[in-house]
């Protein structure tokens, strides 16, 4: 008797690449438009150059999965250094640079389309500044040009701490908490069309989404967010801001979060905040100390939670681009910024197993390169490609600028 081909492959073992999937994935398509890897750089002094076996990131894993480029996300936690937002943000950017500057054969940072090309032909991983949320340029478009001579590309205007300028995502009401962009907030998206800056608008206040479509000349982008219609929460973008981003011929990244896909995984996510294995894990010492602290809750979260089926990331890409059409759908993983995964993407060696999945859902080989990658990569070629043109002379800092002070 012939089994049955679910009685052949167990039911947990991801599903094996085929031939078109591995070709693919050879021409190193992903461009991962959201990753906080650097900050394990930063706090641990993890070499994101060689293979590492904690967090889901690094140049090595990446490249095994098909990545050609990444947003290298400085992201500042306001619940900490707040007062200190750009100091912080810039200790990041400098360990980007430090990274190039040790390993150009892994990892080379870009600022235009040339320059992605480059990097691409010489198999090397890309790096894209970003930052996310907009304290870190502490209310000052100097230091928001500061960024961008150290190869800021993509910035999200705002995380979840309302900033006076722009309205974030979260609850809450003030006197001090705009409503959604203030005209400081347009004078920064207008800057950033003027120098090339990529606008993503996850974590935006759905006023603020809407106010900075109006504002930009641009395309825009949310790097890392679900769709509501599939789960609500707030972080995940409505049908409307789908359409409205694909009118703009901007491109939504879906997030690989569980919490924000699947309302079971987030009810099971809260669950396992509240063991003891996880309550235990001590998150008061120095920075070196906390960002251990997150690894082990990562592990405690992805060990105990009830596994996400990949499938329902998949579900959530398939929606998006039901709405939004297929040129304007891509992937930003948050990966190092995440608790836990999706099954079967547990690090960034997995981007094929998505790509697996999203064949066998139906999407042909060229569509699944252009939600990897091609769409973003669209959208950073047409704002830098410009922005760099107009600031020909500035070219990027490198690390130099850092030793310099
Ligand atoms: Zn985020």
């Amino acid at each position: 008797m012939t089994p049955s081909p679910s009685e052949i492959t167990p039911q947990n073992a991801p599903p094996v690449w085929s031939d078109g999937v591995r070709e693919l994935l050879a021409r190193r398509p992903v461009f991962d438009a959201h990753c906080d890897a650097i900050a394990r750089a930063v706090d641990l002094g993890d070499d994101l150059a060689e293979r590492t076996t904690s967090g889901h990131f690094d140049c090595v894993r990446g490249a095994e999965g098909g990545l050609g480029a990444w947003v290298v996300v400085a992201w500042v936690d306001p619940a900490r250094d707040l007062e200190r937002s750009f100091d912080r943000a810039s200790e990041m950017f400098a360990a980007a640079h430090d990274l190039a500057a040790r390993r150009p054969d892994r990892f080379r940072i870009v600022g235009n389309a040339e320059e992605l090309s480059a990097a691409h032909d010489a198999r090397v991983v890309a790096g894209i500044p970003g930052i996310e949320g907009g304290h870190a340029i502490e209310g000052s478009i100097d230091k928001l040009h500061w960024f961008f001579e150290r190869g800021l590309r993509v910035m999200t205007l705002v995380w979840n701490n309302h900033l006076p300028w722009i309205r974030s995502c979260d609850g809450g009401a003030g006197a001090d908490i705009p409503i959604g962009l203030s005209e400081f907030g347009r004078r920064v998206v207008a800057e950033l069309n003027q120098l090339g800056i990529v606008v993503d608008l996850s974590h935006a206040g759905e006023r603020s989404f809407y106010d900075a479509l109006d504002a930009t000349s641009k395309p825009p982008i949310a790097s890392h967010s679900g769709c509501m219609a599939l789960h609500e929460h707030p972080r995940n973008l409505t049908d409307d801001q789908l359409r409205a981003l694909a009118q703009h011929d901007g491109v939504a990244g879906i997030v690989f979060h569980p919490g924000f896909l699947d309302a079971d995984a987030r009810r099971e996510e809260m669950r396992v905040r509240t063991t003891n294995a996880y309550t235990s894990i001590d998150m008061s010492g120095n920075r070196e100390q906390a960002a251990r602290g997150f690894l082990e809750q990562q592990r405690v979260m992805q060990r105990d939670a009830r596994p996400m089926p990949a499938s329902r990331l998949v579900e959530h890409i398939a929606h998006a681009v039901d709405v939004a059409g297929i040129d304007h759908v891509g992937i930003g993983s948050d990966y190092d910024g995440i608790q836990r995964t999706p099954q079967w993407l547990e690090s960034a060696s997995s981007y094929g197993t998505l790509a697996e999945l999203l064949v066998r859902r139906g999407f042909t080989l060229t569509d699944v390169e252009k939600v990897l990658g091609g769409n973003m990569r669209r959208v950073f070629e047409t704002v830098t490609g410009k922005g760099m043109a107009a600031h020909a002379a500035q070219g990027l800092v490198g690390a130099a600028g850092f030793a310099r002070g």
